[in-house]
């Protein structure tokens, strides 16, 4: 299978969930994972017509930012990230999805408040709260329960502009219904929630991914963060 073989056939696994779910295939956007994956597939990627893309590691991240600077691709970054990487990631990536406590949110704040937002621009980091919708101990995530908190004290950080939720759900397909469910659950409580809701725009649901996509699109996912459909089976222990 090529590159964009695979490709296509992941856009077609979202049009067809779309389909079924009744939903509209423009509302869901595909995000795909180049971990591990060297920049040149990800060039790859880019002359299919792939804009974003989405990393876990920084210093990986970073390095292919640096290498492909020609292409504009916008950079997400998905992994959990340690305060002290926070300065590294405000060089090169356009929004975190792994936001996953109070004290990132602060220090990312910060960062751009010292430096007059996104690189100079004024602009702020579009960031998703990640929720561990699963209780997994091995996963980051803010847990359900204190969401709806979090989400209100990122008001706080006029720097940030959060424009949703993310989880990573149960490995096991049935629990990964329930885990993208209780994404959508907190995301229209904050909706409904006066001060949470002023303090972004919070329509994304980032959840799903190569194994669960369809599972995710039924239950309302707008980013769907693809890497092993699209570029292939990772080596072992590569994340
Ligand atoms: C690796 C990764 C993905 C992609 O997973 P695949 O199973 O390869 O599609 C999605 N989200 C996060 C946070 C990841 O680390």
């Amino acid at each position: 299978m090529t590159l964009a073989e695979n490709l296509q056939r992941v856009q077609q696994r979202i049009a067809d969930a779309c389909r079924a779910a009744g939903r509209n295939p423009e509302e869901v956007r595909l995000l795909p994972v180049a971990k591990t994956w060297p920049a040149e597939r990800v060039r790859e990627l880019a002359g299919l017509g792939i804009t974003t893309v989405g990393e876990n590691r920084v210093q990986e991240a970073r390095a292919k930012a640096n290498e492909l600077a020609d292409l504009g691709i916008s950079w997400s970054i998905i992994g959990h990230l340690q305060t002290n990487k926070a300065k590294d990631v405000l060089a090169f990536a356009d929004e975190v999805q792994s936001l996953d406590s109070l004290r990132l949110a602060a220090e990312l704040h910060r960062r751009l408040a010292a430096a007059d937002g996104l690189r100079g621009t004024g602009r702020p980091l579009r960031v998703y709260l990640q929720v561990n919708t699963s209780a997994e101990d091995s996963k980051f995530g803010v847990t359900p329960a204190e969401t709806l908190d979090v989400a209100r004290e990122l008001a706080g950080f006029d720097r940030l502009h959060p424009v949703g939720l993310m989880t990573i759900a149960d490995p096991d397909p049935d629990r990964a219904r329930e885990c993208f469910r209780t994404l959508r659950t907190l995301r229209d409580a904050i909706a409904a929630d006066p001060v949470a809701s002023a303090a972004g725009d919070w329509a994304e649901l980032s959840m799903g991914m190569s194994g669960d996509l369809e599972a995710a699109i039924a239950e309302g996912a707008t980013v769907v963060r693809i890497g092993r459909a699209i570029f292939g089976e990772r080596p072992p222990h590569a994340g």
